[in-house]
């Protein structure tokens, strides 16, 4: 693409760091670029500022000076967590300054074509799948997103045979100028950060520009399943690949319950997916589509979906323990992903659930309880959900500790032939630093089963 060549000495800030404001700053530094970065975080407690300095890059940490756009930047990296309504972006687009996010400079400095994959859900998910095949076919992908590196840290290596593959969030698609991914991945739409977004319009136009710069020469993959999708879709210049499970379709990428067909015609057998669930099924049909779209061999993208036991944390197999498969899902942060995880079994769920109390009701969950034999409740919410769990009418309740504390209660109420799934629908903050620290304590004590 390299639509930015000149950075020589130009003067550009960077707004906010954490990791993709560190990977921006860097790479415009590398280009030549005269780079300031602007980070709240004082300096004495900011190793990422204290590092960039070492390298070279002004660095103004602690506060965001009024006048800081004096300087008479050409234009602004912002991280993708600071609203347009912080007064230094504002004050920015007042001024008629390029706002760009860590993703578009990517896209403009890269030589590289993109394939980027948005949705409320199935991102990460979708993104590794089409990573994995790619790269058993031999056609060089890079990953970036919230797994690997962010994009400006694989962009300024990527070459022209390369092909970024990156998760895209509604904060990184607001506000995009030029960003025109090859491959545009909408997997679904759901209610979701409107804290930040104000109204489900505005979170829907910034998931779809993913698409807006597309020409007929790029594809826009779309679920055809949920119609304000289709609806969106319609104004969309790429050329259009309709996703469904609910059957066979002449056109885009489809599936009913044994086959999947591509134009309508059979391509794949579904009985060798490993993936569970049908909330995962939309994710793998995503992912053929791209896969075929960029010429991947079928026999590597048969071999992904064999063998990928999903990504870690994200309803992902960890063993089979005396007749029980074992699952952590401890991605699982809310209701609507914990139902999804539980649908996506038919034999017995035991079900590891709890966490942070923000709350909400686990009334959403209530037809998926049906196929929960067990619980064991942890955390701040385990009260809460064992009321809950009285009130579907399962029998078997248990209250632990922790995760790990769970496990053990988990394995005693369970026989063979049964699931056992954290899926916790909450947060993990009241006992953890992170999903991922939970998800690893859950991992480490299923492999200690004996
Ligand atoms: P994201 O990156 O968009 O957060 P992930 O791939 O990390 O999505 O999956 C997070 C959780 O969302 C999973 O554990 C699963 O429960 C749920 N999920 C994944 N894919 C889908 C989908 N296509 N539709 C609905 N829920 C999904």
């Amino acid at each position: 693409m390299i639509q930015y060549e000149g950075l020589q000495s130009k003067k550009v800030l960077v707004l906010g760091l954490a990791k993709s404001g560190v990977a921006a700053a860097e790479l415009l530094h590398e280009l030549g670029a005269f780079v300031t970065v602007n980070d709240a975080k004082p300096f004495d407690a900011n190793p990422e500022a204290q590092e960039l300095l070492s390298k070279g890059i002004t660095v103004i940490c602690g506060r965001h000076p009024e006048d800081l756009l004096d300087e008479g930047f050409e234009f602004v990296v912002k991280n993708p967590g600071i609203p347009y309504t912080n007064p230094i972006v504002a004050d920015a687009v007042g001024r008629g300054l390029p706002v760009l996010t860590e993703v578009e400079l990517a896209y403009l400095v890269s030589e590289a074509p993109f394939i980027g994959i948005t949705g409320s859900n199935g991102k990460t998910t979708t993104t590794t799948i089409i990573f994995e095949m790619l790269q058993q076919g031999n056609l060089k992908p890079l990953i970036a997103g919230n797994i690997g590196t962010v994009a400006c840290g694989v962009a300024a290596e990527a070459k022209a045979d390369n092909v970024i593959v990156t998760e895209l969030s509604s904060f990184q698609l607001m506000g995009t100028r030029d960003f025109r991914p090859r491959i545009a991945i909408l997997t679904n739409l759901y209610e979701a950060h409107l804290d930040y977004h104000g109204t489900f319009e505005e979170y829907a136009e910034a998931k779809f520009c993913v698409t807006k710069n597309q020409t007929a020469e790029d594809y826009f993959i779309y679920n055809a399943d949920q119609q304000i999708v289709v609806d969106y879709a319609k104004k969309s210049k790429a050329q259009l690949v309709p996703f469904t499970t609910k059957g066979r379709s002449e056109t885009g990428i489809s599936a009913d319950a044994e086959t999947i067909y591509w134009q309508g015609e059979a391509i794949l057998n579904r009985v060798n997916i490993v993936l569970p669930g049908n909330h995962n099924l939309e994710n793998i049909l995503c992912a053929v589509a791209a896969a075929k779209l960029s010429n991947c061999p079928i026999e590597a993208i048969e071999n992904v979906l064999a063998t990928f036991v999903g990504v870690r944390h994200r309803t992902q197999f960890v063993r089979e323990w005396q007749g029980r498969k074992m699952y952590n899902d401890s991605k699982a942060t809310n209701v609507l992903a914990t139902k999804s995880a539980l649908t996506a079994f038919t034999a017995p769920i035991v079900l590891l659930a709890g966490g942070l109390d923000r709350g909400h009701s686990f009334e959403e969950l209530r037809e998926e309880m049906k196929g929960v034999k067990g619980v064991v409740a942890f955390g701040e919410t385990a009260l809460r959900f064992i009321e809950f769990a009285k009130s579907c009418g399962v029998e078997n309740i248990v209250r632990a500790i922790d995760v790990e504390d769970a496990v053990g209660y988990a394995a005693k109420m369970s026989a063979d032939g049964d699931i056992i799934l954290l899926s916790p629908a909450c947060a993990s903050w009241d006992q953890h630093e992170s999903f991922e620290i939970r998800g690893d304590l859950f991992i480490e004590r299923v492999m200690k089963l004996s």
